[in-house]
């Protein structure tokens, strides 16, 4: 079978995500995590405009990594400076890397209006800045901007732009829809035909997502040649993102029979992705193909029942393969048999006739009459089967809580929480300020117990969502509070219910700190087995 390989591009265009931002460390942590799975090519950003960029290079000079290749961006030669004048030409060979990308303008548009030379001046810009870094020793990976675009306006001018950089010496062309705006069968007739003028016997693709159709755009030629598929973790991006690489991964290795990586890495595909968007301080995405939380969970009476006889009914592929999890979801609907199940999911025995399956089945009628809702609160509902059948001693008992919110004449508004527990036979009463009456009492809270259990610190809060439920009731409705926390290797949601919205959040947050805490140790007793 013919070989495919992928190149990261998460720490350049992925960095362009609204809301994104790496620090060096982060970068250092994304970079190894790839090289870990086994990804071939790992973009490192531009060592010319970003200082950031050079120092990852420098540091990967004294840590060499395993297997992946980094790799510096940038562009071809400045207009006005011959390549061995050039800044950033010259930072791409001092990065030290084996490989470089440069990108140059195939469309005649952006040479005429963006650039501003002649059409003949991009033309030779192209051919020496590539042969410049061949010269160099450079494997030379040449990005043709706008290549599709450029394409269908005019195809002549873009062809002679891709003969300067064959003929500049580059190892491989990479067809870029840097708009995102091809469809895939204009995408696949186009590549073939530009494969047979040339007469290339590769190529690679690094499309944008903008109709929602970059991973099919990704895939779409590897018949007609294309052997290298640029693209992002979880498809972060400018504007709707990259190729989502895990897709990208799942579809080659368990739908296209390619066999990229190692046996057993793509069992690391969901924490792969849950890694990236922990760093990147995005909440994961619940419906994304493969990794999401979502993407094997069973809601309906009946999908629930024929999966139970046989998961094929209802999944594509079974869960386990990217490291994935089937969930049936709890709700008052449910019998006691989806309670059974739900329990031995989270690895609890529960006999559907015993007592206990009838206490549990009898809270959760209870609860969500009350407004809980433990399908979309899973962590609430591990810690009352917890309560029910392990009888766990809590890790800390609340003696009161007191929370102000202050508006001030300068028009500041001030919130401060003071938490009074008790903590292995101790008291702590500590008292700490927020951003608002929520994240003052997570602050006092996590100020208390994290001398106790360090590890606390690794969670952090992502989302928070309340829901009126009784609308009539006005003001003094009844509120649900749902959380989302996460720490570096999953994501959990608990709730709360009350009259009162921080007593709601309190609850909330607390059943969130103890399936964290029960969790750990839960791993530390299996850690000294
Ligand atoms: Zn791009």
């Amino acid at each position: 079978m013919r070989k495919v390989e992928i190149y990261d591009t998460t720490l350049r265009d992925g960095a362009q995500s609204e809301g994104v931002s790496y620090s060096l460390q982060d970068k250092i942590d994304i970079v190894q995590r790839l090289d870990d799975f086994g990804v071939h090519y790992v973009e490192g950003g531009w060592p010319y405009s970003n200082p950031k960029d050079k120092e990852l290079f420098s540091f990967f000079k004294k840590h060499p990594l395993k297997k992946a290749k980094l790799v510096p961006f940038g562009s071809t030669a400045h207009p006005s400076s011959p390549p061995s004048k050039d800044k950033n030409l010259i930072s791409l060979v001092e990065a030290g890397s084996e490989y470089v990308t440069i990108f140059g303008k195939s469309w005649d548009l952006h040479v005429r209006d963006v650039l501003r030379v002649s059409e003949k001046d991009n033309l030779r810009i192209i051919y020496e800045s590539v042969k410049f870094l061949k010269k160099r020793g450079k494997k030379v990976f040449y990005d043709a901007e706008h290549f599709f675009d450029a394409y269908k306006h005019n195809k002549e001018y873009t062809l002679r732009t891709l003969r300067a950089a064959l003929e500049g010496g580059c190892d491989l062309l990479v067809f870029c829809d840097t708009n995102g705006g091809t469809l895939p069968w204009e995408l696949k007739s186009i590549v073939k035909e530009v494969k047979e003028i040339l007469g290339l016997k590769n190529f690679g693709v690094h499309c944008h997502n903008d109709l929602g159709l970059a991973v099919i755009n990704s895939l779409i030629s590897i018949e007609d040649g294309c052997s290298h598929i640029q693209g992002t973790i979880n498809g972060y991006g400018e504007r709707c993102g990259n190729a989502d690489l895990i897709s990208v991964i799942g579809i080659l290795e368990l739908k296209m029979g390619f066999k990229i990586f190692p046996a057993k890495k793509l069992e690391e595909l969901t924490e792969l992705s849950h890694f990236v968007s922990e760093i990147s301080n995005i909440a994961p995405q619940d419906n994304q193909p493969f990794v999401g939380r979502s993407a094997f969970a069973h809601k309906g009476g009946v999908h629930i029942d024929a999966v139970i006889k046989n998961p094929t009914c209802y999944e594509h592929i079974n869960p386990l393969l990217v490291g994935n999890k089937r969930r049936f979801l709890v709700s008052e609907l449910a019998g006691k048999s989806t309670l059974v199940i739900k329990a031995k999911e989270l690895e609890f025995d529960l006999d559907k006739k015993s007592p206990q399956a009838k206490r549990i089945h009898e809270l959760v009628q209870q609860l969500e009459k009350e407004g809980y809702q433990f399908e979309a609160a899973e962590g609430s509902f591990k810690l009352l089967l917890h309560h029910v059948l392990r009888k766990y001693k809590k890790f800390f008992e609340l003696l009161g809580f007191r929370v102000i919110v202050e508006k001030r004449e300068d028009n500041k508004l001030i919130s401060e929480a003071t938490v009074k527990l008790k903590i292995k036979d101790k008291l702590e009463h500590t008292v700490a300020e927020g951003d608002g009456p929520v994240n003052a009492l997570d602050n006092a809270l996590r100020k208390a117990i994290e001398k106790f259990y360090p590890s606390l610190g690794k969670m952090h809060l992502t989302d928070f969502k309340v829901r009126v439920l009784d609308q009539k009731s006005g003001t003094a409705a009844r509120v649900r509070v749902l959380i989302q926390c996460q720490d570096e290797k999953e994501t959990w949601r608990t709730c709360g219910v009350s009259a009162n919205i921080i007593e709601a959040s309190y609850n909330a947050l607390v059943d969130s700190i103890e399936y964290k805490l029960l969790k750990d140790m839960k791993k530390e007793r299996e850690d000294k087995f």
